[in-house]
Protein backbone atom coordinates (compact mmCIF):
# COMPACT_ATOMS: atom_id res chain seq x y z
CA UNK A 1 0.00 0.00 0.00
CA UNK A 2 0.97 3.33 -0.70
CA UNK A 3 0.31 5.48 2.21
CA UNK A 4 2.11 8.37 3.83
CA UNK A 5 2.03 11.35 6.29
CA UNK A 6 1.43 14.55 5.19
CA UNK A 7 1.09 17.77 7.08
CA UNK A 8 -0.76 20.29 6.24
CA UNK A 9 -0.49 24.40 7.47
CA UNK A 10 -2.89 27.28 7.64
CA UNK A 11 -1.76 30.62 9.07
CA UNK A 12 -5.45 30.98 9.72
CA UNK A 13 -7.86 29.03 12.20
CA UNK A 14 -10.85 29.88 9.56
CA UNK A 15 -10.47 26.72 7.63
CA UNK A 16 -12.91 23.72 8.71
CA UNK A 17 -11.40 20.32 8.63
CA UNK A 18 -14.28 19.16 6.46
CA UNK A 19 -13.26 21.53 3.61
CA UNK A 20 -9.64 20.41 3.70
CA UNK A 21 -10.13 16.81 3.82
CA UNK A 22 -12.62 17.13 0.74
CA UNK A 23 -9.88 18.78 -1.13
CA UNK A 24 -7.11 16.33 -0.03
CA UNK A 25 -9.34 13.78 -1.12
CA UNK A 26 -8.54 14.71 -5.00
CA UNK A 27 -5.12 13.71 -4.28
CA UNK A 28 -5.13 10.85 -1.69
CA UNK A 29 -7.63 9.02 0.86
CA UNK A 30 -7.38 9.95 3.75
CA UNK A 31 -6.70 6.65 6.65
CA UNK A 32 -6.18 8.96 9.60
CA UNK A 33 -6.23 12.38 11.15
CA UNK A 34 -4.11 14.37 13.69
CA UNK A 35 -4.10 17.66 14.98
CA UNK A 36 -1.48 17.93 17.42
CA UNK A 37 -1.69 20.34 20.32
CA UNK A 38 1.23 22.01 22.26
CA UNK A 39 2.43 21.52 25.63
CA UNK A 40 -0.44 24.40 26.40
CA UNK A 41 -3.40 21.65 24.83
CA UNK A 42 -4.08 24.33 22.27
CA UNK A 43 -4.16 23.70 18.48
CA UNK A 44 -1.77 25.80 16.06
CA UNK A 45 -2.67 25.38 12.55
CA UNK A 46 -1.25 22.19 11.64
CA UNK A 47 -3.42 19.24 10.65
CA UNK A 48 -1.05 16.07 9.84
CA UNK A 49 -2.41 13.08 8.18
CA UNK A 50 -2.11 9.46 6.90
CA UNK A 51 -3.07 8.87 3.57
CA UNK A 52 -3.21 6.71 0.56
CA UNK A 53 -1.91 7.70 -2.50
CA UNK A 54 -4.35 7.71 -5.90
CA UNK A 55 -3.51 6.54 -8.54
CA UNK A 56 -4.47 8.00 -12.02
CA UNK A 57 -5.78 6.18 -14.88
CA UNK A 58 -2.03 5.05 -16.10
CA UNK A 59 -1.45 3.71 -12.97
CA UNK A 60 0.89 6.40 -11.93
CA UNK A 61 0.80 8.01 -8.08
CA UNK A 62 -0.78 11.24 -8.41
CA UNK A 63 2.03 13.96 -7.27
CA UNK A 64 -0.15 16.13 -3.97
CA UNK A 65 1.03 19.37 -4.56
CA UNK A 66 2.77 21.43 -2.22
CA UNK A 67 0.26 23.41 -1.17
CA UNK A 68 -3.96 24.02 -0.63
CA UNK A 69 -5.68 27.12 -1.55
CA UNK A 70 -9.30 27.40 -0.19
CA UNK A 71 -10.70 31.01 -1.44
CA UNK A 72 -7.91 33.87 -0.70
CA UNK A 73 -6.49 31.25 2.19
CA UNK A 74 -3.78 29.61 1.44
CA UNK A 75 -1.75 26.56 2.98
CA UNK A 76 1.03 24.35 3.17
CA UNK A 77 1.61 20.67 1.69
CA UNK A 78 4.87 19.03 3.79
CA UNK A 79 5.33 15.78 2.78
CA UNK A 80 8.50 13.38 2.44
CA UNK A 81 10.14 13.16 -1.10
CA UNK A 82 8.00 16.42 -2.09
CA UNK A 83 9.92 18.73 -4.52
CA UNK A 84 10.15 22.54 -3.45
CA UNK A 85 7.98 24.33 -5.81
CA UNK A 86 6.22 27.71 -5.84
CA UNK A 87 3.22 28.35 -4.53
CA UNK A 88 1.55 30.50 -7.42
CA UNK A 89 2.96 29.22 -10.27
CA UNK A 90 4.80 25.66 -9.50
CA UNK A 91 7.55 26.64 -10.85
CA UNK A 92 10.79 24.79 -9.71
CA UNK A 93 13.62 27.98 -9.77
CA UNK A 94 11.95 30.21 -6.80
CA UNK A 95 9.68 30.28 -3.96
CA UNK A 96 6.68 32.31 -3.07
CA UNK A 97 8.30 35.57 -2.23
CA UNK A 98 10.28 35.82 -5.69
CA UNK A 99 7.58 35.00 -7.79
CA UNK A 100 6.87 37.11 -11.03
CA UNK A 101 3.40 36.20 -11.06
CA UNK A 102 -0.26 37.41 -9.87
CA UNK A 103 -2.56 34.98 -9.81
CA UNK A 104 -6.08 35.65 -9.30
CA UNK A 105 -7.80 33.46 -6.11
CA UNK A 106 -11.49 34.00 -7.71
CA UNK A 107 -11.10 32.58 -11.22
CA UNK A 108 -7.12 30.92 -10.86
CA UNK A 109 -5.94 32.93 -13.42
CA UNK A 110 -2.76 34.94 -13.77
CA UNK A 111 -2.52 38.54 -14.52
CA UNK A 112 -4.65 40.33 -12.25
CA UNK A 113 -5.77 40.23 -8.30
CA UNK A 114 -9.11 39.09 -7.45
CA UNK A 115 -10.42 42.53 -6.13
CA UNK A 116 -9.92 43.24 -10.11
CA UNK A 117 -11.39 39.99 -11.80
CA UNK A 118 -13.80 40.19 -14.39
CA UNK A 119 -13.95 36.62 -14.71
CA UNK A 120 -16.13 33.67 -13.99
CA UNK A 121 -15.59 32.46 -10.27
CA UNK A 122 -13.98 29.12 -9.98
CA UNK A 123 -14.42 27.51 -7.57
CA UNK A 124 -11.16 25.46 -5.34
CA UNK A 125 -12.80 23.48 -3.08
CA UNK A 126 -14.86 21.72 -5.76
CA UNK A 127 -13.23 22.77 -8.95
CA UNK A 128 -16.43 24.27 -10.72
CA UNK A 129 -17.42 27.41 -12.29
CA UNK A 130 -19.93 29.90 -10.84
CA UNK A 131 -19.16 30.32 -7.72
CA UNK A 132 -16.25 31.05 -5.02
CA UNK A 133 -15.30 29.20 -1.82
CA UNK A 134 -17.27 30.89 0.37
CA UNK A 135 -20.51 30.30 -1.36
CA UNK A 136 -19.87 26.47 -2.39
CA UNK A 137 -22.70 23.95 -1.94
CA UNK A 138 -19.87 21.46 -0.51
CA UNK A 139 -18.30 23.84 2.01
CA UNK A 140 -18.84 22.61 5.30
CA UNK A 141 -19.68 26.60 6.45
CA UNK A 142 -22.55 26.70 3.38
CA UNK A 143 -23.89 23.24 4.39
CA UNK A 144 -23.76 24.42 7.86
CA UNK A 145 -25.69 27.23 7.37
CA UNK A 146 -27.96 25.28 5.70
CA UNK A 147 -28.75 23.02 8.10
CA UNK A 148 -29.46 25.66 10.75
CA UNK A 149 -31.71 27.03 8.55
CA UNK A 150 -33.95 24.16 8.00
CA UNK A 151 -34.09 23.41 11.34
CA UNK A 152 -35.58 26.81 12.33
CA UNK A 153 -38.17 26.24 9.65
CA UNK A 154 -38.69 22.99 10.98
CA UNK A 155 -38.05 21.13 8.03
CA UNK A 156 -35.78 18.50 10.42
ZN1 LIG B 1 6.23 31.35 -8.95
ZN1 LIG C 1 -9.75 36.52 -11.77
ZN1 LIG D 1 -17.41 24.82 -5.02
Amino acid sequence: MDTTFIVVKFWTGRISDEDVELYLQRYCTIIQTVKPLDKYGIWYGIRKYKVQLKKNSKGLLIQIPNSISLGPYNGRIIYPGQQATCFICQSGDHQLRQCPYIKCWKCGQFGHKAKDCTHDAQCNLCNKSGHTFFTCPSSYIVLQALFTKQVKKGNF
